[in-house]
């Protein structure tokens, strides 16, 4: 829900964007209810609901309940994989306070597009979930060879890679401060990927353990131990 508003201003919520159809018909929500608003980027209002008629209702802003948040630097950077368990990394990623999600499209990726609209449906569901107001970036697909051109050199690239690296936390102990991690398809990555990448001045190669774990267990167990060592 998209809301510009000041304090005590009425927000008219119309049904056509479905928040109103939602709060009338699945909350039930009823005059002087309080409902919680966040717009994804600047923080989370409590508003309290008047004028509920059929096809929409007023919300009125009464408190800031929560400022701008801001979340470690940290960018998840997945080739795209088969649509649930894309999903299911956008919903951990946010939950875990991933900064941004970069989809990388390699050579062997079955598949090579993604609804970025339903990834954001189900980032913004998370947020809501876990309390979190700010949601990920969520960016265009692009090209390992244009990532990897146009990396920032001031940020580290640990590259998930089954064939070996270095044990991931002593990678992340030894590499503070703003990073990405790369994790390849369901069919890993090529060897001209591979060896790309390792040639790359910023790539770290990391081992998450001798078992091939398949890309979401890698994005979301990466992710974690990353959190825990540098995260809020
Ligand atoms: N090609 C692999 C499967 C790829 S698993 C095979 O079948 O042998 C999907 C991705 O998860 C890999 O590209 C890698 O980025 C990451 N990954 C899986 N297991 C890993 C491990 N033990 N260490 C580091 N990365 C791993």
């Amino acid at each position: 829900l998209h809301v510009e508003t000041q304090l005590g201003e009425g927000v008219v919520v119309p049904v056509d964007g479905n928040p109103a159809h939602y709060l009338i018909a699945v909350m039930r929500v009823k005059p002087d209810d309080i409902v919680l608003l966040f717009d994804g980027r600047s923080g989370e209002w409590a508003a309290r609901a008047r004028d509920i008629r059929k096809r929409d209702l007023v919300l009125e802003c009464v408190a800031q309940t929560k400022g701008p948040e801001t979340v470690p630097d940290f960018w998840l950077c997945c080739a795209p994989i088969k649509k649930g368990r894309i999903d299911l990394i956008a919903e951990k990623a946010c939950e875990l306070g991933v900064a941004k999600l970069q989809p990388v499209l390699t050579r062997r990726a079955v598949v090579d597009k993604l609804n970025l609209d339903r990834l954001h449906a189900h980032l913004v569901e998370a947020a809501e979930q876990c309390g979190r107001t700010a949601l990920p970036e969520l960016a265009a697909m692009v090209k390992l060879d244009a990532l990897l051109r146009d990396w920032p050199s001031d940020r580290c690239l640990f590259f998930a890679d089954e064939t070996g690296g270095t044990p991931l936390t002593e990678a992340f102990a030894a590499h503070p401060g703003a990073a990405a991690f790369l994790i390849g398809p369901e069919g890993g990555f090529d060897p001209t990927e591979r060896e790309a990448i390792r040639a790359h001045p910023q790539a770290v190669p990391v081992s998450l353990g001798p078992r091939i774990l398949r890309a979401e267990t890698a994005a979301i167990a990466a992710t974690a131990a990353w959190m825990t060592i540098n995260g809020d």
